[in-house]
């Protein structure tokens, strides 16, 4: 129903062979939200998202609009609406950006709504438009970006997860993606769960955001409070 949450994990755990990393977390979006996922190197943030896709032993529960995603196939969940941006973008650097766009949109079947969807996310990423034509691996980090998370909208996801997207970005080029995203939020009412180290950046934009220690949550809140919360500047916010 339209109260749930789009988005319920509970209890979950994850681990990597005998190497447990994900110890019970808690965390939900709603429709339309961004939330963040904050956390020290090694916190658990990549595994987390990892963990919602199936990439990873995963014990728990994962709710995508009432669905449960775990013990499913990566394949599956994405079918259910989860797109992941990873980090380090997964492009494909020998294929044109168009190619990289229809690649995202594998499955569908409506090749007019596919077209259209392209010339949509061109709107929102001119410089994919200009670049149609040339191979995405010879493009600029900030334009390898926006190429994933245009290629990830492309599947029609119901929550776009999002790893570290400013990752060796310049400042001013993540200022830019970030309103792109905030765009893509706002008009088109797409669900975020975003991990960043960029904190300050990422609280700006979020609706909500949690703190990951060591496979916990350790707080959860508004954004605007977070941001306002003592021990978190210190921790991460470096003021
Ligand atoms: P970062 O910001 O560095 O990506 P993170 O919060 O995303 O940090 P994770 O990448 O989720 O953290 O890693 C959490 C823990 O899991 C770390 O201790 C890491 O060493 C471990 N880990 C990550 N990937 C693997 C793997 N493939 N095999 C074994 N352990 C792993």
């Amino acid at each position: 129903t339209g109260t749930d949450p789009l988005l319920r994990v509970a209890g979950l755990h994850a681990a990597y062979r005998s190497v447990k990393v994900l110890h019970g977390l808690d965390l939900e979006v709603r429709r339309g939200e961004v939330v963040v996922l904050l956390g020290a190197n090694g916190a658990g943030k990549t595994t987390t998202l990892r963990a919602l896709c199936g990439m990873v032993d995963t014990q728990g529960s994962v709710l995508l609009d009432g669905v449960e995603l775990v013990g499913r196939s990566t394949e599956w969940i994405v079918r259910q609406g989860i797109a992941h941006v990873p980090q380090g973008r997964g492009i494909f650097g020998v294929l044109t950006v168009e190619e990289n766009m229809r690649a995202g949109a594998w499955g569908r079947r409506d090749a007019k709504g596919v077209d259209a969807d392209i010339e949509r996310w061109y709107g929102v990423f001119p410089r994919l438009a200009e670049r149609r034509r040339q191979r995405a691996g010879g493009m600029s980090g900030g334009e390898q970006q926006m190429l994933a998370v245009a290629r990830a909208l492309m599947a029609r996801p119901k929550l776009l997860l999002l790893d570290e997207p400013s990752l060796g970005l310049a400042q001013i080029v993540t200022r830019g993606l970030f309103r792109q995203l905030e765009e893509i939020n706002r008009d088109e009412g797409m669900s975020m769960l975003i991990v960043e180290q960029n904190a300050e950046l990422a609280l700006s934009f979020a609706h909500r955001g949690y703190v990951i220690e060591s496979g916990h949550i350790v707080l959860g809140g508004q954004a605007a409070d977070i941001r306002a919360d003592e021990g978190m500047r210190r921790a991460y916010l470096g003021y």
